[in-house]
């Protein structure tokens, strides 16, 4: 099958390249051309484990290329796929939808009789029929619209696209079901689930799994602060209720709050298009309320343990919205790093691989080349994103590298016992009453 891929980031490089890998031939199109020269070039956009060795398999066996010119890239494709951002609109949380509809009218001049145009950005409700009025009114006679979203997650991208938990196709004729599963043949042999349903309920699903993840994560938060105050362990807690398959263990780790490229427009998206509708989303709405607070809560927790934020030094472990990632849309980090600043704090940070990206967004701050380096002569030391190589410090050098003696762990990756044993003053997230 020929598949063009119209926008070439995080999911368009990862969902093209693994197309490719399945033996379709794929083009991935960009219109930013340094993105696309530096794919043509071998140098990946973006970082993500095992990415740069999948596109180079499927570049050397000619299933994969990369172009700027999107009549090059549609040129024989049965199938295109959408996969341009989807922002928040600034200002009210819709959905920018400029990107798609910019791509859509510009498909329309170049797409040949017959093509399948997928959606794989997340898009509200009704996109889908939006876009099949563009591509009539463009003079596009012959066509199927679908919605297929996405579900991988940054830092697992590879190993999401390749062993969904789901398919989600929505698709209302025979010609757009039977392409789709033909694309996704291989994944079926593999047993994965497919659920083929209508265009508007397929875009709905995608944003009701972002909400109901987000109000997983801000439950177990508040869950966290209650915790702290009846001097009880949100680990154990989270164990023990995500035992129950009725609930499941996963985003149940309490933390800074959610942010990322996804949940944050997402979320306030669905509350858009609920409001548009005249439909209450209490539970969305207060998620949203819940999380945006969580990070200012942060900052006054690293105030509470260091008495005035005012004239101290802070060092910060982890920038990126994740571990695995380089991405910083919408971290946890940003507002806290900031909120340190405004406080008074000198803030010195060291993240593995998103520096280059945290520096594009965050002002006042110092960078370090290693954890100890930001440990070095600092008051406290905050560990804001749980990068694998956090999870095994030396803390005994740390103790002796901080001036102040203070381990604040937003990610509850250290126990109190180990912490204190190596001299820290230790302050997680819900686990017990503080000291
Ligand atoms: P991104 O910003 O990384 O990539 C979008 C790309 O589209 C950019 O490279 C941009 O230059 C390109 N583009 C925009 N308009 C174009 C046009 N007219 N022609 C060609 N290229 C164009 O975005 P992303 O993170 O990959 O997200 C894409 C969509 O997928 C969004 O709707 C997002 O919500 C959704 N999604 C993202 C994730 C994730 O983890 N990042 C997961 C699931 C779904």
């Amino acid at each position: 099958m020929r598949i063009a891929m119209i926008g070439t980031g995080y999911v368009g490089l990862v969902s093209g390249a693994c197309f490719a890998d399945f033996g379709h031939r794929v083009c991935c199109v960009d219109k930013d051309a340094s993105k696309i020269d530096g794919l043509n070039g071998g140098v990946m956009p973006i970082w993500e484990p095992g990415l740069e060795a999948l596109v180079k398999s499927n570049v050397d066996r000619d299933r994969l290329t990369f172009t700027t010119d999107l009549a090059t890239g549609v040129k024989d494709a049965e199938a295109v796929f959408i996969a341009v951002g989807t922002p928040a609109r600034r200002g009210d949380g819709h959905a920018d939808l400029t990107f798609v509809f910019e791509a859509v009218r510009e498909l329309a001049k170049v797409m040949k009789p017959g093509t399948v145009v997928v959606t794989k950005s997340t898009v509200p409700v009704g996109t889908g029929d939006k876009i099949e009025a563009i591509l009539k009114e463009e003079g596009v006679a012959d066509f199927s619209v679908a919605s297929n979203p996405e579900f991988l997650r940054e830092g697992a991208a590879i190993a999401d696209f390749k062993h969904p938990d789901r398919i989600v196709v929505g698709a209302q004729d025979d010609r757009a079901q039977e392409v789709l599963r033909e694309i996704y043949r291989p994944l079926f042999l593999n047993r994965a689930p497919i659920l083929i349903t209508g265009r508007r309920t397929a875009e709905l699903t995608k944003y009701a799994a972002n909400a109901f993840l987000a109000v997983k994560i801000s439950f177990i938060n508040e869950i966290a602060d209650l915790c702290e105050a009846v001097d009880a362990d949100v680990q154990d807690v989270a164990r023990g209720i995500g035992l129950d398959n009725r609930i499941g263990p996963k985003f149940l780790h309490a933390g800074p709050g959610y942010g990322g490229s996804c949940f944050p427009k997402d979320t306030l998206a669905l509350l858009q298009t609920a409001e548009a509708v005249g439909v209450e989303q209490r539970i969305v709405g207060t998620t949203v309320a819940v999380n945006d607070d969580r990070k200012m809560q942060m900052v006054e927790r690293v105030e509470r343990a260091l008495g005035k934020l005012a004239g101290k030094r802070v060092g910060i472990l982890g920038l990126a919205f994740k571990p695995n990632t380089d991405d910083m849309r919408e971290a946890p980090s940003i507002p806290i790093v900031h909120g340190l600043i405004e406080r008074g704090a000198t803030v010195v940070a060291f993240d593995p691989v998103a520096r280059e990206q945290a520096e594009k967004v965050l002002t006042g701050v110092e960078f370090a080349d290693d954890a100890y380096a930001a440990a070095e002569g600092a008051d406290a030391l905050v560990i804001v994103t749980e990068w694998d190589e956090f999870r095994a410090l030396d803390l005994d050098r740390i103790a002796a590298m901080l001036r102040g003696k203070v381990l604040v762990d937003l990610r509850n990756v250290y126990d109190r016992s180990e912490a204190e044993a190596a001299g820290l003053s230790y302050y997680g997230i819900g686990r017990g009453r503080p000291r």
